[in-house]
């Protein structure tokens, strides 16, 4: 699926008036959506599609923020996009840089909520960790963040302006004029922050089309991973529709354990899950999926777990990534030994996966993986609160 294709046949369903209560955000609306914004706001129909990318480019390529600055754009055609649109980013309330170069972004949104992003640099590349809910209604019970009450899905605009936030930054914009600098400070966009990516689909899907969009944000989708719980309904239409990199929160190798630490098993349990996976890779042409497994100490570490887990797991091309335990006060788990992680790694590797370990980034500032919780949302969630959500 190329990104703009479809654009004349979508934009005819999509609304022709613009809604009330003020400019709309330009950040967030996919080709189509803007398109359809642009014609509401009074451009010419067959100027639009033109209209469209020239402002796509400023905005997602140029990274400008002003419409202004728009200069291949007629002076009145700009102050035409100033009276209807903005160009708006979430706020950022705090950044915090770890010893190892981890940044850690706390984003303030609309409502006066609040989410992370951490932006992890690595030797040639850097992996930005997007939030997709404030909060998440599942609750595995060693995930800091299933401890706060889901607030909200975010909106596209704002998981693409976490990606736009970071490259302002990093000072990641291309100078205009300059040479084309290849080396990309972000180059690499996993959805592993706070929230279950697959229970706000289509504000996913949105996102990711932008972000992919080879005239603006470009990353690919094979730069993309998306890491979900296991939404089984959900799983073909990420390859369809988005055809990005797929992980799965994995953790167990029975069902007795896994409706513990990722109760939506008690949902779509592994059965159920692993053939839900069969078709991804064909379908989202993509080469393998990934299978997280966060190490807890006597919980799913022993060596008959890593046995179990290369067995269930065979015929689906994968690869395995343990995740080391990242402790958060009051967690009700250790993470397991290096010892047993070595020798369950080891039993990994014998059956053919390679290095599977993964080192925890960011730890000092409570920026490693499921230790993402916002300031501000600390409460916890009644048992009837979570049974009313989640309908486990
Ligand atoms: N909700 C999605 C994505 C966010 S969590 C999901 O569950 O897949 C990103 C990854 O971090 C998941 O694999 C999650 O299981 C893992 N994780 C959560 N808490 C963790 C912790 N305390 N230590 C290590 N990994 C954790
Ligand atoms: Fe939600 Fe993922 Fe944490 Fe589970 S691991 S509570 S699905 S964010």
């Amino acid at each position: 699926m190329t990104a703009n294709a479809p654009i004349i046949q979508d934009v005819m369903t999509l609304p022709r008036k613009l809604p009330e209560g003020g400019p709309v955000n330009i950040v967030g609306l996919t080709r189509e959506e803007l398109l359809a914004a642009l014609v509401a706001a009074g451009t010419p129909e067959r100027q639009a599609k033109m209209r469209a990318g020239q402002v796509w480019q400023w905005v997602y390529h140029w990274g400008v923020r002003d419409f202004a600055q728009m200069t291949n754009l007629a002076k009145d055609y700009r102050a035409l996009l100033a009276e209807h649109f903005a160009i708006v980013l979430p706020e950022v309330v705090t950044r915090q840089i770890s010893a190892d170069g981890t940044r850690k972004y706390l984003i303030r949104i609309a409502g006066g909520h609040e989410v992370e992003t951490v932006y992890i640099p690595e030797e040639g590349r850097g992996t930005l960790c997007v939030s997709s809910q404030v909060g998440c209604t599942l609750t595995c019970s060693f995930c800091h963040t299933g401890t706060q009450k889901l607030v909200r899905n975010l909106t596209a605009g704002e998981i693409v302006g976490q990606l736009m936030l970071v490259r302002d930054d990093l000072g990641e914009w291309p100078e205009r004029g300059a040479p084309k600098d290849e080396t990309r400070l972000v180059s690499n966009l996993v959805l592993m922050g706070m929230g279950e990516p697959l229970y706000n689909f289509e504000n996913v899907r949105n996102a990711m089309k932008v972000v992919m969009d080879g005239e603006g944000l470009s990353l690919s989708r094979r730069r993309i991973t998306l890491s979900t719980s296991g939404v089984v309904p959900e799983i073909a239409r990420t390859a369809e529709e988005i055809g990005c990199q797929l992980a799965i929160s994995f953790h167990a190798t029975t069902d007795e354990v896994r409706d513990i630490l990722v109760p939506i098993n008690k949902r779509w349990n592994i059965r159920t899950l692993l053939d839900s996976l069969r078709d991804y890779p064909r379908l989202s042409n993509s080469e393998r999926i990934t299978f997280e497994y966060v190490m807890l100490d006597g919980v799913n570490d022993t060596d008959a777990d890593a046995r179990r887990l290369v067995k269930l797991i065979s015929g689906i091309p994968s690869k395995i990534n343990l995740i080391p335990f990242n402790e958060w006060p009051g967690a009700p788990y250790r993470r397991s030994t290096p010892e047993r992680i070595a020798a369950f790694a080891d039993i990994i590797y014998k059956a053919g996966y390679a290095s599977p370990i993964r080192t925890p980034r960011g730890e000092d500032i409570m920026a490693a993986c499921g230790q993402l919780k916002s300031a501000t949302e600390r409460a916890r969630k009644s048992r009837a609160q979570i049974a009313a959500e989640t309908g486990l």
